[in-house]
């Protein structure tokens, strides 16, 4: 930072003391180092101030002195975001809405939670529960990420199946404006045709249009009746064949369907510490999970109908229906281990795809065929949410190989993967977003008419572009 950057960031961040109070505003490097730091370590930012605001008007307060001032900020909720949506340049200020975590209420009879945005999901998803409720929103990152990341990204999760992205979770916003205007649109309504539905523009944009302050969230019945099994087949297309049988049987009780290759899952075994519950060594795994509101055993007979049939037609090799919340909690943790275990296997290239859920063998098969043609030896890590059309698309690199020599084909191989799933007519991300990091991808693939949509929807809420600037259509 030079000395009048410097000059600049001490003065705003006077202003800012003067305005909110000296325990709003971090600038030592010892409290702004959470802020800085990137989860996938692609990145780091370079802020020399955050703001800690307690309410939505400090909120307000703070976007509009940085405005005023011309000065970028970037919102931050639990900083887990894969793409590095939340990384700040020199010269911007990072908006932490951490102390902003209060549940406001619980409504169990209009089905309805009202939170401030940097309530961490579990947090949500606990005090659902005491009210005998669901918030079905459910990811590895639950215990860290908040409410307004997970709205500003559109998380997906494990059960997009049953419930949808959290896109179809959210009734009502109240958000920060560019300019430090606040918009509240915070309704609890199923049903409201006045106009442009204005809260669809905030769900997704990643911070770039505005800063998600409060939310009401839709609830549903606490599930009575929950029943998981790990199978095993020898393809992909049999993998698709048993979710139209259940589909068939059990459709709206269906609320996970995920797939893991043989070598996902021995990687999230040998990392976890967990045995396979299936010991032999089969190509591909799919973990699913039944459940419903009224107790009692139906599901389950169902879930052992469909699954004595499939193996009989040898749609599937073996499956275990666990005995137990126990067993079935292994079942999950070898499913969610599954990131992190690549990391002592060496460098990865992740990549997260979807197609129409008809197409994943074809997706499959094109992209393994691609990718080993042009990098032989690489290991293929697919996993996901099959059920959505949703793979992590991941790969490890070839065992011996220098890790940076691997990196470095990151390019190569992201064009190969998202040129395939493109082609299928897919999406180059399906749930971690755009970011920094898949904004030259995002100009790439996007329609010029769909991107310039984008860029005007940006330019009529932004204008001067210090909301977050540089992520999702980058800097054009
Ligand atoms: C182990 C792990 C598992 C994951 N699993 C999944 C998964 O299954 N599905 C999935 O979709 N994602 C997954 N993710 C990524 C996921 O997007 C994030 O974990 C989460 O949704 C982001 O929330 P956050 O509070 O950490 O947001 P951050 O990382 O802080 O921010 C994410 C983006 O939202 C913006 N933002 C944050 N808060 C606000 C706000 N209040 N108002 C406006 N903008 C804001 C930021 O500027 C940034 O652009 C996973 C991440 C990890 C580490």
């Amino acid at each position: 930072m030079d000395a009048t950057t410097a000059i600049a960031s001490d003065d705003l961040a006077a202003r800012l003391r003067q305005a909110l109070g000296d325990d709003r505003v971090i600038t030592d490097s010892d409290g702004l180092e959470p802020f800085l730091h990137e989860e996938r370590g692609l990145y780091r930012g370079a802020a020399k101030i955050a703001v800690l605001p307690r309410s939505t008007e400090e909120v307000a307060t703070a976007v509009r002195i940085c405005a005023e001032a011309g000065v970028p900020v970037v919102p931050q909720g639990g900083n887990t975001g894969l793409v590095g949506g939340a990384v700040t340049g020199a010269g911007e200020v990072v908006i932490s809405l951490k102390r902003m975590n209060r549940i406001l209420g619980v409504d169990a009879i209009d089905y309805t939670m009202t939170v401030e945005a940097g309530a961490i999901l579990e947090t949500i998803q606990n005090a659902a529960e005491e009210k005998d409720c669901l918030f079905p929103l459910s990811l590895g990152a639950e215990g860290s990420c908040q409410i307004g990341g997970n709205i500003a990204s559109n998380a997906g999760g494990i059960n997009v199946l049953r419930y949808g992205n959290t896109r179809d979770l959210v009734l009502g916003l109240e958000v920060v404006l560019p300019d430090g205007r606040i918009w509240n649109g915070l309704r609890a309504l199923h049903k409201d045709n006045t106009g442009y539905a204005l809260k669809h523009l905030f769900i997704g944009s990643e911070g770039t249009l505005g800063i998600i302050t409060k939310a009401v969230l839709k609830l549903f019945a606490l599930p009575r009746e929950r029943h998981t099994a790990l199978c095993v087949l020898a393809d992909v297309d049999h993998a698709l064949a048993l979710l139209a049988r259940l589909k068939a049987r059990a459709s709206e009780a269906i609320t996970a369907f995920e797939l893991m290759s043989g070598f996902a899952l021995d990687l999230a075994s040998a990392h976890s510490g967990d045995a396979k519950p299936i010991a032999d060594a089969y190509p591909w795994f799919v973990l699913l999970e039944l459940s419903g509101s009224q107790g009692g055993n139906a599901l389950r007979e169902t879930m052992e109908e469909v699954l004595g049939e499939a193996l009989e037609q040898e749609l599937i090799q073996d499956a275990v229906i666990a005995e137990s919340l126990d067993q079935a909690a292994v079942f999950w943790r070898l499913r969610e281990r599954i990131p992190e275990a690549q990391k002592p296997a060496g460098a990865s290239i992740k990549h997260d795809v979807a197609v129409p859920v008809s197409r994943i063998p074809e997706f499959l098969r094109a992209a393994d065929a691609a990718v080993i043609a042009a990098r032989p030896g690489t290991r293929l890590c697919a996993f996901g949410h099959l059920g959505d059309g949703n793979l992590h698309y991941n790969l490890t690199q070839p065992e011996g190989m220098d890790p940076q020599a691997f990196l470095d084909c990151w390019r190569e191989m992201n064009d190969i993967v998202h040129g395939i799933a493109v082609r299928l007519g897919g999406s180059f991300s399906a749930e971690h977003g755009i970011g920094l990091l898949k904004a030259g991808e995002l100009s790439h693939y996007k329609e010029p008419i769909e991107l310039e949509l984008m860029q005007r929807v940006k330019a009529a809420l932004d204008p001067s572009g210090t909301m977050n600037p540089g992520k999702v259509i980058g800097t054009a």
